[in-house]
This record gives structure tokens, sequence and C-alpha cells, in this order.
């Protein structure tokens, strides 16, 4: 069977069972914690005292397959505010979620992605107020539409290497790029 039978299979499988796929915590590998250890440490709305449990906790919602109550719920009690926790949670999760994707594709045999914007803006809003920065990453992230980029290192945006829906607030996504795109 070829790779991107295989893929197409495992795709096929996906579809069948939205929801009901058990999340396998061993796609929960050392880059992926030293990644959530990362951002962890370096949010500093996460205060210094709480960073171990933090860290522990975000661990626990990755190897729980996106359990973002369970951070967002933790991170309030721990004393972060709530707008805060959610945005963390939300954005950490999408992080993993796209490592994830991508370690599983390029063990497929699948070398590059196609960005595709969603057609939503990736913004962050505040009330109805679009938090500084973002109107700037939505239309770079309009702009990267149906661009081709190597899944391995990203896309390069504003020099910095990006991957669909791995930042906090964007809503894109990527399809795996065929040999032939
Ligand atoms: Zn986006």
């Amino acid at each position: 069977m070829g790779i991107f039978s295989l893929f197409r299979r495992k795709e096929r499988l996906a579809e069948r069972h939205p929801m009901g796929v058990r999340f396998d915590p061993k796609r929960v590998t050392p880059k992926i914690k030293s990644e959530i250890k990362r951002l962890v440490y370096n949010d500093p709305r996460i205060e210094r005292s709480i960073k171990r449990k933090a860290y522990a906790l975000s661990l626990q919602s990755v190897v729980r397959g996106r359990d973002l109550r369970l951070l967002t719920s933790g991170l309030i009690e721990m004393g972060m505010d709530k707008r805060a926790a959610t945005e963390f949670s939300v954005s950490l999760n999408n992080r993993c979620s796209a490592m994830m994707r991508i370690a599983s594709e390029t063990s497929l045999g699948i070398t590059h992605g196609i960005w595709r914007f969603s057609g939503v803006p990736c913004f962050i809003e505040v009330g109805a107020i679009v938090k500084a920065g973002y109107e700037v990453q939505s239309e770079e992230h309009q702009r990267a539409d149906g661009q081709k980029f190597p899944l391995k290192t990203g896309y390069v945006i504003a020099g910095v290497h990006t991957w669909p829906g791995s930042e906090s607030g964007c809503r894109c996504i990527w399809i795996a790029a065929m040999p032939w795109q």
C-alpha cells in the first residue's frame, strides 16, 4: 500500500469516528513536552510560583487529547484571570495539535502542506476590540492562503517560522500536499 493511500485511509477512519477516536498519549513525545515547558515558562501571565503546577496541568490537558476545560479551570483556580487562562489553554493545545499532526504526516512521507485561511479573521477580541497585532496577523494569514510550505520548517511570515493554527487566535488549517501539487 502506497504512502498516500495509507494516508487517505487514515483520513477516512478519522471521518468515520470524528469524536470517538481515543487519543494516543504516545503522540506526546519529548519534543512536544519541551514545547509545553517552553510555552509555560515563557508566558509572563503565569506567575513563577505556579509554573511547575501549570506545566503538569498543561501536559495533562494535551495527553488527554485537548482537555481545554481541565487546563482553563486549573489555571483559574491558581489565580489566573479567565480570559488569559482560556487564551493560554487554546493556544497551547493548538500549537501541540499542529506539532503532533506534523509528526504523523511526516512519518507517512508527506513533506509539504498547503496553507488554508478559514475565511474567519485570525483575531483575538477583547470585548468588541481586536487585540493589538492581530489585524496584521490575520492579513498575513489571508495572504498565505494557498501557499505550499515544508511541514518540518513551516511557512515564514515576517521572518518567523509558523504553521497554520499554531498561533493564538489563528483559525487557519493546512491540507497535506500531494507530490504533484
Ligand atoms: Zn490564521
